[in-house]
C-alpha cells in the first residue's frame, strides 16, 4: 500500500515550530502582525478568512482584519494597502481572493510591500522564486515541497509532472522542484497524452481543480502523488463533500500520496503563519 502523507500532522508540526519563533519574536520586542483584508462576503472567502485569523491566534501571530464593502472603490482599497505598507507593526499583509468584480486583484497585489507579500504573489517575489534567490514563495507550492521532502531526499534527475500552470500553484512548484535539480514538465488543459506524461513522472504534482483526474493508470509503480485539487461535490442525499484531483483509492502501487482533505490543505495556511514570521523576522533584524 501506498504511504499516506499526513498533512494534518506536519501542519501542527510547522506550527509548532511557527509558535516557537512568535515567542522568540516576542521576546525581541516584536509582534508578529498579519493584516489580512476581506473585500465583499462571499462566503468561501469569509470561511478562509476565519480559519487564517484563528490559526494566527493559535500560534501567537497577533491578527488585524480590515473588511470593507464589494463596493469599495480600487483606489480605496490601494490607499489601505499604502497605510498597512506603511505601518512598521504590520508584517504581513494578505489580501483575501478572489475581490469583487470591478476590482483589479493584479493591480492591488502588485502594491504590497514585497518584504510584507506574505501570499508570495508580488512580480518581485515571484522573480525571486524563479531565479532561486529567496524571498516570500507562496503557501501552497511551500507546502507542497515540504510534504513531497518529508519522502525525498535527493530530487536530482527525478523526473516531476505539475498538473496545471496557474501563478498560485502549478509555475511556483515547477520552479521549486527545478531548484531541487528535478527534470519538470508542466502540463495543463492543452497538453496531449497527458496519462502517458504522468506515467513517465516519479513525481506526480496534480493542481488541476478537476476530481479525480489522476487515474492508476496513469502512475508509475513507486511514484510520490501530491494532491492539491479541491473540488466541493454534492452528493446524492445532498451532503457536500471535497474531492481531490487524484482517484486516490487506486493508487496503492504508488509509494507515497497525499490525502483529501488532509494533506495539502492543512499545510497552506501553516505555510502563512510561517511566513508571517519570516516577514517580521526579516524586517526586526534590518
Ligand atoms: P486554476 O483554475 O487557476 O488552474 C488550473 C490549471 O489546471 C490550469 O492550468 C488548467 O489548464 C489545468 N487543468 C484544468 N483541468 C485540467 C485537465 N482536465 N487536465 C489537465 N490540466 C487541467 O486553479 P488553481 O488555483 O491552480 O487550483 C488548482 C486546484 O488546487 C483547485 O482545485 C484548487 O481548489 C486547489 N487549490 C488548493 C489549495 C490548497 O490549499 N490545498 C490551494 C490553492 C488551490
Amino acid at each position: 500500500m501506498a504511504e499516506l502523507i499526513d498533512g494534518r500532522a506536519m501542519a501542527r508540526r510547522l506550527s509548532d515550530g511557527t509558535a516557537a519563533g512568535v515567542e522568540d519574536l516576542k521576546a525581541r520586542g516584536v509582534e508578529p502582525t498579519l493584516a489580512v483584508v476581506l473585500v465583499g462576503s462571499d462566503p468561501a472567502s469569509e470561511v478562509y478568512v476565519g480559519r487564517k485569523v484563528a490559526e494566527c491566534t493559535r500560534v501567537g501571530i497577533r491578527s488585524i482584519e480590515h473588511r470593507l464593502p464589494a463596493e469599495t472603490a480600487q483606489v480605496d482599497l490601494l490607499t489601505l494597502i499604502e497605510a498597512l505598507n506603511a505601518d512598521a507593526a504590520v508584517h504581513g499583509i494578505l489580501v483575501q481572493l478572489p475581490l469583487p468584480r470591478g476590482l483589479d486583484a493584479g493591480a492591488v497585489l502588485d502594491r504590497i510591500a514585497p518584504g510584507k507579500d506574505v501570499d508570495g504573489f508580488h512580480p518581485v517575489n515571484v522573480g525571486r522564486l524563479s531565479t532561486g534567490t529567496g524571498g516570500l514563495v507562496p503557501c501552497t507550492p511551500l507546502g507542497v515541497m515540504m510534504l513531497l521532502d518529508s519522502v525525498i531526499d535527493d530530487y536530482r534527475g527525478l523526473e516531476a509532472v505539475v498538473i496545471g500552470k496557474s501563478n498560485i500553484v502549478g509555475k511556483p512548484v515547477a520552479m521549486l522542484l527545478l531548484e531541487r535539480e528535478a527534470t519538470v514538465t508542466v502540463t495543463h488543459i492543452e497538453t496531449r497524452n497527458l496519462p502517458d506524461i504522468a506515467r513517465k513522472a516519479d513525481i506526480i504534482v496534480a493542481a488541476a481543480g478537476a476530481p479525480h483526474l489522476v487515474r492508476g493508470d496513469w502512475v508509475k509503480p513507486g511514484a510520490v502523488v501530491i494532491d492539491v485539487g479541491i473540488t466541493r461535490v454534492t452528493d446524492h442525499d445532498g451532503r457536500t463533500r471535497i474531492v481531490g484531483d487524484c482517484a486516490t483509492r487506486e493508487l496503492g502501487h504508488a509509494r507515497a500520496v497525499t490525502p483529501v482533505p488532509g494533506g495539502v490543505g492543512p499545510m497552506t495556511i501553516a505555510c502563512l503563519l510561517a511566513n508571517t514570521v519570516k516577514a517580521a523576522e526579516s524586517t526586526s533584524c534590518d
